[in-house]
């Protein structure tokens, strides 16, 4: 039997607290750009516990999708990568489409490879642009050595697959007049056989990437219950904590919340970076923030040259100063 032709662009959009994540919008954009270019259609695909309620799916019709999937299971209540993986495949082995495009997001990242190597397609990962080509190839461009270069990069394998990241595209506008087209299909699988979640362990609402102020903390930092000193200010400034690397590696803060050019990037209205030296790793995440506020007892750290504001001290000292000032105001 002949293979079906690979067609079509494919958003993985996921939920969070009961929504879809606005990534997916804003994937749209360029989604609906490349389907049109191809001449093609474009459709979503969503993972999403049972209680979701599938009519949330609507303002992705409004925002350009053709069509949306709704793979609804109490097994997806908590993101498993291998399970979600799993399913996605049998889904894009179904549906073939040509180009499937997944926020920079943290389940993103980490399923979209899992996915790539599942078909044994190419990825190219964290792309700051999409374009398509003359022959309707899609161009993936992404930053590179650094952020020194933008690399132009085409997948010759099919589907081709990209990660994009977040808050780089505007959202796709809104059509009230859209058809709504959701279809919810049943799982391929509900169970994944080599990995049983017991417990899940919960830090915090809010995703990091969406806070308007991140107070973070780095190797300055000496133990792990000092990071309820960031937490602190983080709270009475309605934001979230982040860190470096270097506390992630070290074993004291979830890779969740980790800020740079291997963990989240963030664009808040105020970033205090506590303890960091400003490697360009970190700075990578963080330096598109509005204000920047650094604390760091060595005056020639690096933080220093992209700070809107510095404090040269002990941040053991400073911290708890900072917090005290923000609580009287
Ligand atoms: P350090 O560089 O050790 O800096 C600690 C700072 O704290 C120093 O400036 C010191 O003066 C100051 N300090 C110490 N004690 C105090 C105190 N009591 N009060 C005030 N200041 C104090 N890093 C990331 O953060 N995010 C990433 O996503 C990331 N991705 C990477 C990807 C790759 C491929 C590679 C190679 C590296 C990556 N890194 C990343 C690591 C990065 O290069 C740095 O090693 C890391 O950012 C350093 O973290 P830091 O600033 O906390 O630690």
């Amino acid at each position: 039997m002949e293979e079906k032709k690979y067609s079509g662009v494919l958003i993985l959009a996921e939920t969070e607290h009961g929504k879809v994540h606005r990534v997916a919008y804003e994937l749209l954009n360029k989604g609906r750009m490349i389907a049109d270019a191809c001449g093609e259609s474009l459709s979503c695909l969503l993972l999403a516990p049972d209680t979701f309620e599938t009519s949330a799916c609507s303002e992705l019709c409004q925002r350009g999708a053709d069509q949306v999937y709704v793979m609804k299971s109490a097994a997806f209540r908590h993101p498993e990568e291998v399970l979600f993986a799993q399913n996605i495949v049998s889904f894009i082995e179904e549906k073939r489409p040509d180009t499937v495009l997944v926020g920079a997001t943290h389940l993103g990242r980490s399923l979209a490879p899992r996915v790539a190597a599942a078909l044994g397609t190419g990825l190219t990962a964290d792309c700051t642009d999409l374009q398509v080509d003359a022959d309707g190839n899609l161009e993936q461009i992404r930053p590179a050595f650094s952020d020194n270069i933008l690399a132009h990069i085409k997948t010759v394998t099919r589907p081709q697959m990209a990660t994009v990241r977040y808050k780089e595209f505007q959202e796709a506008p809104v059509n009230d007049g859209a058809q709504i087209q959701i279809r919810e299909i049943a799982p391929y699988i509900e169970e994944n056989q080599s990995v049983k979640i017991e417990k899940t362990v919960s830090i915090g609402d809010m995703d990091i990437t969406d806070a308007e102020v991140v107070v973070a903390g780095g190797r300055g930092i000496r133990k792990e219950e000092d990071l309820a000193l960031l937490q602190e200010l983080a709270d009475l400034l309605g934001g979230q904590v982040g860190v470096s690397r270097a506390l992630v590696d070290a074993g004291m803060a979830p890779s969740s919340i980790q800020v740079g050019y291997s963990g989240n990037r963030v664009k808040p209205k105020v970033y205090i970076a506590c303890g960091i030296s400003g490697a360009p790793q970190h700075l990578a995440g963080m330096k598109e923030a509005d204000v920047i506020i650094a604390v760091n007892n060595d005056p020639s750290a690096p933080i220093f040259n992209i700070a809107d504001y510095g404090f040269v001290g002990d941040l053991y000292e400073v911290l708890p100063q900072l917090t005290e000032h923000f609580r009287k105001d």
